[in-house]
């Protein structure tokens, strides 16, 4: 393929649509005379758009440095003449993130001395690699407010070109990767740095700058910031999520979390209290049962409603002196939960190591436990279990 497609977007960045000619169409590989769009690359995805009315999928750079679009079925031929039509939202919030990127790398570099090591600009968030394992929040909600408080400023951003030698010359926080002239995008009082990326001419475009967090990639923290529109629909729905809140907890946002921590507490408290209530519950209903019983040895087979749990039953159980006990509480997924208690003559009578696999594979059941308690899951019907538990203690 010829080295072409003229890129015209450094000269007209905000430039949405161009008239030009096809130069060649190999399949869905797409030559023009110039283009408006963007090859993928310094961690940005290529453009999207149309020429005529054909799909841009993606741009990408050829070996030969021309830049080839991705087009979806070409309805045009060499040499026919085709609109372009760029993906503008896509592009501007590419642009917004770039710069956005470059301001806080500047900052990071030359308030906190950290530096940048490699950066991703996402559909939805950005993220900056920095040369730390680690990074405090607290430099993180500080960046936040020195961005936020350069694009409030609007500082310039400019693009030149100078020499390799003069750029060297600079001292740039980060070194330079090209070969020959060297393109320089400098944000006023912000930051300098060489980049063959699409920037917003101000940093007022960026709108707001939002950290979110960091994650740990090849030892590296990695920095997560959104921009722009997506952080302003990240606080819309924040603030949405607060009256809401709000609302549900009858408290203004001003003192919200102070208001969630305290209901928090009462329901920590009152489920102490629950936990408690319960137990004793299960050692009443378990009197209950013993109080029907006759012989010397009490035998109960029970099938528990929700209202006590398996745990407080055994423990009840096992403080009496002489029983014999198996217990199924159904769970949600439908299975079986089983307990057996053993004590006194229970316990000489049913040796739950010899008889396990006996009893348990009437439920296709497994599980184990320590004298006198034993529990485990299973399936079926407990009728069976229970009928078994009770042909063994005769
Ligand atoms: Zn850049």
């Amino acid at each position: 393929m010829k080295k072409h497609s003229y890129p015209l977007y450094y000269d007209e960045p905000y430039r949405t649509t161009l008239e030009t000619n096809v130069v060649s169409v190999e399949g869905s590989k797409v030559i023009l005379k110039e283009t408006i769009f963007y090859p993928e690359g310094g961690g940005q995805g290529g453009d999207r758009g149309t020429v005529n009315s054909c799909a841009v999928l993606d741009t990408v750079k050829g070996d030969d440095e021309a830049i080839i679009h991705m087009v979806r079925d070409p309805a045009f031929k060499t040499g026919d003449r085709v609109t372009l039509n760029l993906d503008w939202n896509r592009r501007f919030h590419f642009m917004k993130n770039h710069t956005a990127q470059h301001a806080a790398s500047g900052i990071l570099f030359n308030r906190f001395g950290i530096g940048t090591v490699s950066v991703h600009l996402g559909d939805e968030v950005m993220t900056i690699e920095v040369d730390r394992d680690e990074v405090a929040d607290s430099v993180g909600l500080e960046l936040q407010s020195l961005v936020n408080r350069a694009i409030v400023e609007g500082h310039p951003v400019a693009s030149k070109t100078t020499s390799h030698k003069d750029a060297e010359a600079l001292g740039l926080r980060r070194s330079i990767k090209v070969d020959g002239d060297v393109r320089l995008i400098h944000i006023d009082e912000v930051d300098t740095i060489a980049c063959g990326g699409l920037h917003v001419s101000n940093t007022r475009e960026i709108g707001l700058f939002l950290y979110q967090g960091q994650e740990r990639i090849r030892g590296h923290a990695r920095l997560i910031f959104i921009v722009g529109e997506t952080a302003w629909d990240r606080i819309l729905l924040n603030r949405t999520i607060v009256d809401q809140l709000g609302t549900l907890y009858s408290s203004p946002p001003s003192s919200l979390v102070e208001t969630v921590a305290k209901a928090h507490e009462v329901a920590a408290s009152e489920k102490a209290l629950l936990d408690q209530v319960r137990s004793r519950l299960a050692s009443v209903l378990l009197d209950l049962k013993l109080s029907q019983e006759t012989g010397p040895l009490p035998v109960i087979t029970w099938e528990l409603e929700d209202d006590i749990t398996l745990k407080d039953l055994g423990q009840a159980a096992s403080r009496i002196a002489e029983l014999a006990l198996c217990a199924i509480q159904r769970l949600e997924d439908g299975k079986l939960a089983w307990l057996i208690v053993l004590t006194g003559d229970g316990a000489k009578k049913l040796d739950i190591a010899k008889h396990r696999s006996e009893l348990l594979s009437s439920i296709n059941g497994k599980g184990g436990g320590k004298a006198p308690i034993f529990q485990g899951v299973g399936e079926g019907d407990p009728a069976e279990l229970f009928a078994r538990f009770r042909d063994l203690l005769k």
